[in-house]
């Protein structure tokens, strides 16, 4: 798998040095060992956690970048209970605080915690047990606030490291330092005072502290962000270990949806009843009622699936989420907010009805599955309605149409790699790997033709110049329609319409969204937003001769729309893609 493929930044070590930290045959190797298979019940280390710990136990300042769920925790928490003292968590999410001390305690081992609902017993006895020789926690969880108010906790931090009894930092989330890092941060409950609180402050751990290991972890972090994180912790020289974002085992796969959504449901039923029976797996919907009507469809195909959304009640949340746990339930029909705390390992497929918001999303969605390593498939369904569905969706985001924009560029996309696709939205914390054919794209080689799309797109942008000239906004649906002949029979004639299928109809005009050549306007009403299409940035070179666009399709997906869905191609026996596309040479 991703194996251990780290890079490194930092002048302290050469690669090669780094490699001795892969060994188990330091002074500690042997507790950490016997630990790892007592205590936490692992048979082996994960990629890079081996490496991570030797680091951190021989006192190098070290930042973890590593996918969520790849196990970053271990690396600080099993130090912590090899090392004389304790080691101090410092962790925003007062949420996943309490998740970790149930998991310790489960284990037990010994931790506390500190943040703004302990009491004052129980502040006291943590404070006093900071120093106690008979050390009565390994690991002391506090959040920023506590380090930046309380001077209480900072003179007995102090003392206890004049008295060594503080053998290390862990920073979690370690990116919500800088302030560049948040529009990364991969869940949603770190609040916005976290985010100003964690800022400046953190540096007086490593002022104060120099002789203590620091360990910053995070799952997502470019290089800049990371920059900008050891400057604020005051870390001189921290190693950087960079996991891949790689997941081997998962094979991801594209398929288009038609606008008739029942032909994508049927798709996913007999998907999950012959490739995945009795496995384990997740739909992800777009919305509350997709997901009821969705599970129902499913249900109704004798399927053992149940809906998930954050407008259940809690207890009907729960008990979807441990039956789903104990495989008692085969798949989750669930919206996005099916995933913190989802630790499920063999989870076999997680299928997309509808595209994520962002690849960064959808990447975190997926990546769900197969977290045992063993093989699983990612199929998102791409449907050209959706895209505008989630446009209006995040339309107050700054970005939202961009990040939404990579989503449709990843579906899209017919001759390279989903996974070097994916990459380029991981800036330099993706190692490039080999692929393995785990992709459609790799698997299906070249299975696409580059067609002149240029007449095509004048079309499209003369029946919206019309439109705008009329005074009138059209939604993708109209353009669509009016292109392939649909709209009033008085346009008509003004219009050059297409016998293209719907979906290539749609592929083109994505693809023209896509390239600039037409962009979103949007409309407010009380009610709801409006999405139209007017022109794009890149629409008056058309009028230029010798401008011209071409674009990628796939050949498989064009001859089987083409076959189903226009008549004429028979008829006439000239394949209507030879017909209506230009194949350029
Ligand atoms: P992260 O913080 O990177 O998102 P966690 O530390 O929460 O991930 O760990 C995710 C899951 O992986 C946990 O259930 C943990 O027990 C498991 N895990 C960690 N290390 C290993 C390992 N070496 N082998 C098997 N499972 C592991
Ligand atoms: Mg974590
Ligand atoms: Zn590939």
């Amino acid at each position: 798998s991703s194996a251990g493929s780290g890079s490194l930044s930092g002048p302290v070590m050469t690669k090669q040095e780094l490699l001795r930290y892969e060994n188990a045959d330091f002074p500690w190797s042997k507790e950490l060992e016997q630990n790892l298979k007592n205590t936490f019940q692992l048979s082996k280390f994960r990629p890079l956690q081996q490496k991570a710990v030797n680091l951190s136990m021989s006192g190098k300042d070290l930042f973890l970048v590593m996918p969520t769920g790849r196990g970053k925790s271990l690396c600080y928490q099993l130090p912590a209970v090899c090392s004389e003292g304790f080691t101090l968590v410092v962790t925003p999410l007062v949420s996943l605080m309490e998740d970790q001390l149930m998991y310790l305690k489960s284990i037990h081992v010994e931790a506390a915690t500190l943040n703004a609902s302990s009491t004052k017993e129980h502040a006291k006895m943590v404070l006093a047990g900071m120093t106690d020789t008979k050390a009565p926690f390994k690991l002391l969880y506090v959040t920023p606030e506590k380090i930046a108010k309380s001077k209480l906790l900072m003179s007995r931090l102090e003392k206890a490291y004049n008295a060594g009894r503080l053998s290390r930092i862990a920073v979690d989330e370690v990116h919500c330092c800088s302030q560049w890092g948040h529009d990364f941060r991969p869940d949603k409950k770190v609040t916005p005072i976290h985010q100003s609180k964690y800022n400046p402050l953190l540096g007086i751990l490593k002022r104060q502290f120099p002789k203590v290991p620091l360990l910053g972890l995070t799952a997502t972090a470019t290089s800049s962000v990371l920059k900008d994180c050891q400057k604020i912790l005051c870390v001189p020289e921290p190693i950087t270990l960079t996991a891949s974002f790689n997941r081997t085992n998962l094979y991801y796969e594209v398929r288009f949806k038609n606008s008739n959504s029942e032909e994508s449901i049927g798709d996913i039923a007999s998907l999950i009843e012959e490739r995945y029976q009795g496995q384990s797996g997740i739909v992800y919907v777009f919305s509350q009622k997709d997901a009821d009507s969705v599970s129902e469809d499913l249900q109704k195909k004798g399927i053992n699936a149940y809906p998930y959304h954050a407008n259940m009640a809690p207890e009907d949340k729960s008990r979807v989420h441990r039956k789903w746990s104990t495989n008692k339930i085969q798949v989750v029909v669930a919206t996005v907010a099916f995933g913190m705390g989802i630790d499920k390992s063999d989870v076999r497929f997680v299928i997309h009805h509808t595209i994520s918001k962002s690849i960064e999303n959808y990447y975190q969605e997926s990546g769900r599955a197969g977290r045992d390593d063993q093989p699983a498939d990612c199929i998102v369904y791409f449907g050209f309605n959706d895209i505008f569905r989630i446009s209006t969706m995040v339309v107050m985001e700054n970005v939202g149409q961009k990040k939404l924009l990579t989503m449709v560029e990843y579906c899209q996309n017919v001759d390279r790699c989903r996974r070097s696709v994916m990459a380029v939205h991981f800036d330099e914390v993706w190692d490039d790997e080999g692929c393995n054919e785990m992709c459609d794209v790799c698997r299906h080689g070249n299975d696409y033709i580059t067609v002149d799309v240029t007449q095509h797109a004048k079309d499209v942008v003369q029946i919206v110049e019309l439109a705008s000239s009329l005074d009138e906004k059209l939604t993708p649906l109209k353009v669509t329609e009016a292109w392939m002949g649909k709209g009033p029979a008085k346009r008509r004639k003004m219009i050059q319409t297409t016998i293209l299928s719907r979906l290539e109809v749609e592929a083109i005009i994505t693809h023209l969204l896509l390239q600039g050549y037409l962009s979103e306007d949007f409309s407010f009403t009380p009610y709801t937003t409006y999405f139209y299409l007017k022109l794009g940035r890149k629409a008056s070179l058309l009028k230029n001769q010798s401008h011209s666009v071409t674009m990628k399709m796939r050949k498989t997906g064009l001859d089987a729309n083409v076959v189903s869905t226009k008549q004429p191609a028979a008829s006439t026996g000239i394949s209507s893609n030879e017909r209506a596309l230009d194949s350029s040479p």
